[in-house]
């Protein structure tokens, strides 16, 4: 996925080859420094107020490479699940920071866009890949508030989606049909798609435009872009559910344009739960909403200390500095801490078992503590077999977790920012000692005593009708 690739259309190195790449050609250093501080400078950015989403998904590539091998930039996702973000040193220099930052942006979205379009029928049309980097390029204009594509030497570099519209206003105007404005053409992104399909002679992408409008031209296998990409989003949820206005606004408009015609974006965004941001309580989905609701409350048990928001100053400082403000966001920070706590007598379905596991283990700067319980606590690792005894009790989890108790000679150490109880709810009750950091998902006919308790506690309903 590389931006405004122009000319060359076989890469010359094996583009998921870390050596490789960093061995061809390497270009003057003071330029892949001045290279390396604009792509820092535009991730700052990201971070802080323009997009959650590119800001998590970059936090992701864990190498970022400066290299010729490209002639402009590329996200490569390959094979061992991680992602490289590969880009030219001059052609960053060239296009400046606003520049970069359209180009970053622009492949970001990409790889969120491959998670969300994954229909290989759609993929294989051209007009879906022009219509993909209109999208793309309009969000990118609006969102970063620039007055246009980048320009390298003079010249923008991208697909126009206005110069595109124009092309499609006067094919329809030719063969006698009615053209949407522009600003109902980009409302969505299968309403570009559709919107250029109904053109009698629809503009072929020039290839030269983008190397991922090359078959092959990029690696990015599917798996690794869902991994990547959907993790993403949910760290951005979890950051809108924290507070961070900038992230929800950006989920709401990307949810507003990849949903309309693409039950596939539908069915992720109702996986990840992400109907919170909408206020949605429909009881049409009744898995998905205990879903979206745990969601909602762990991402607010988590609310302190939020990694993307930090001070401008600080960051600002730290970049003059030339030091990774990618890094620096890592470290002050503690890791948050999550107790998973698993009642072995209650018949919680697997199912609820997995996509809790799946979740907690996709938070970034989350640290996860499984345990069993009946009558005793026993740590256990996720995919572990765990073996249930006789009696329940909620006081030996509490006990634990609060440091009294130890279990195989150990105590816990740690400060839990939350402790999940999965359970029917038929023990003796318990008042912990922070009852705001405790959620109880009760099973089907089990009993929700902590909602109805003094201090009441986040409770809710596992619904198991439904396999999600
Ligand atoms: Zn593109």
């Amino acid at each position: 996925m590389a931006y405004g690739e122009r000319g060359r259309h076989v890469p010359v190195v094996d583009l998921a080859d870390r050596r490789a790449l960093e061995r061809y050609r390497p270009a003057d250093p003071a330029v892949v420094e001045e290279a390396r501080r604009l792509k820092e400078a535009a991730l700052l950015d990201f971070g802080l107020t323009e997009s959650a989403v590119a800001s998590w998904l970059y936090a992701k590539c864990h190498h970022q490479i400066p290299t010729t091998a490209v002639e402009t930039a590329a996200v490569v996702a390959s094979g061992d699940g991680t992602c490289l973000l590969l880009y030219n040193p001059d052609f960053f220099v060239g296009i400046g920071l606003s520049g970069v930052k359209f180009v970053l942006f622009h492949e970001a979205r990409h790889l969120v866009h491959r998670h969300l379009f994954a229909d290989p029928d759609l993929r294989a049309d051209p007009v879906f890949t022009l219509a993909t980097e209109v999208s793309i390029n309009h969000v990118a204009l609006v969102r970063l508030g620039t007055r246009g594509l980048p320009l390298l030497d003079g010249r923008p570099t991208g697909v126009d989606p206005r110069a595109v519209h124009e092309l499609y206003h006067a094919d329809l105007m030719t063969h006698g049909r009615d053209p949407l404005p522009y600003e109902q053409f980009v409302e969505t992104d299968m309403r570009v798609y559709g919107e250029l399909k109904r053109m009698r002679h629809p503009p072929v992408p020039e290839q030269r435009l983008c190397a991922h409008l090359l078959a092959d031209g990029v690696p990015a296998d599917q798996e690794t872009v869902d991994l990547v990409a959907s993790s993403a989003l949910l760290n951005s949820l979890l950051a809108a559910r924290r507070g961070h206005a900038g992230a929800e606004r950006e989920l709401l408009d990307l949810m507003g344009r990849s949903e309309d015609g693409n039950a596939h974006a539908s069915r992720l965004w109702g996986r990840l739960g992400a109907g919170v941001l909408r206020g949605e309580t429909t009881s049409t989905r009744t898995v998905d909403w205990w879903q979206r609701w745990f969601v909602d409350v762990l991402g607010s048990r988590l609310r302190e200390g939020e990694r993307l928001v930090y001070p401008k100053k600080r960051g600002a400082l730290l970049a003059a500095l030339g030091q990774d403000p990618m890094l620096s966001r890592r470290g002050p920070v503690r890791e948050k801490s999550v107790v998973i706590a698993l009642d072995t007598s209650a018949s919680m379905p697997q199912h609820v078992i997995r996509w809790v596991t799946d979740l907690v283990g996709r938070i970034d700067g989350v640290q996860a503590h499984w345990l069993s319980f009946d009558g005793a606590v026993m740590p256990f690792k996720p995919g572990e077999r765990v073996y249930g005894g006789g009696g329940t009790s909620f006081q030996v989890v509490a006990d634990y977790v609060e440091g009294r108790t130890e279990v195989n000679g150990r105590r816990f150490e740690e400060s839990a920012d939350a402790v999940v109880m999965l359970t029917d709810g038929y023990a003796p009750t318990i008042t912990p000692a922070e009852p705001d950091k405790w959620i109880w998902l009760i099973t089907e006919g089990g009993d929700e005593w902590p909602e109805r308790y003094t201090p009441a506690m986040a409770c809710h309903r596992v619904s198991t009708g439904t396999r999600t």
